[in-house]
C-alpha cells in the first residue's frame, strides 16, 4: 500500500501506484499511532473526488474527476474523531491543459506516484461535529 521512512520526527511516505491516497494515509496514521500532525505532498492521480460544502444549505456536493491529473499540492492535517484517525485533506490538481482544479479532497487514486511528508505532532487533536456549520471542527 505504501513505503515509509522515518527521518528525525517526520516521515517520508510513498504510496504505491494504483492505491487510494486517503485510505493509505489513514492506515499509515493508524499503524504509527499518529493523532495530530501535518501532511504535504505531490504526485499524480487518475481519478479524484472533491467535495464542496454549500454554507447556505449545509449540503455537500461531491464531484469525481476521471482524468489524469498532477497533484500540484496536497496539504492536510491529522486529528482524531470518535477515536479513529480523521484526515482533512485539500488538493490542487493540474489537468492536461495545465489548468488547475482544487478543493477538499475526499479520495484519489494514484497513477504514477504520490510522495508525501508527514509531520506528526505529539499528543492528540480532537474533532467533533458542529451543528451550526455542519463541519467536523477541531475540539481542542
Ligand atoms: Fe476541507
Amino acid at each position: 500500500m505504501y513505503q515509509h521512512k522515518k527521518l528525525g520526527d517526520s516521515f517520508i511516505v510513498s504510496i504505491d501506484n494504483g492505491c487510494r491516497i486517503a485510505a493509505a494515509l489513514t492506515e499509515f496514521c493508524r499503524r504509527e499511532g499518529i493523532s495530530a500532525g501535518e501532511i504535504t505532498g505531490l504526485g499524480a492521480v487518475r481519478t479524484a473526488t472533491l467535495r464542496f460544502l454549500d454554507p447556505a444549505t449545509l449540503e455537500y456536493v461531491d464531484k469525481t474527476f476521471d482524468e489524469q491529473m498532477e497533484i500540484t499540492n496536497l496539504t492536510g492535517n491529522i486529528s482524531r474523531k470518535d477515536g479513529d484517525v480523521y484526515l482533512h485533506l485539500h488538493a490542487s490538481l493540474g489537468r492536461s491543459d495545465y489548468s488547475v482544479i482544487g478543493g477538499h479532497l475526499l479520495e484519489a487514486t494514484i497513477n504514477g506516484a504520490c510522495e508525501l511528508f508527514v509531520h506528526p505532532l505529539p499528543g492528540t487533536a480532537g474533532r467533533r461535529q458542529d451543528e451550526e456549520t455542519g463541519l467536523n471542527l477541531y475540539d481542542l
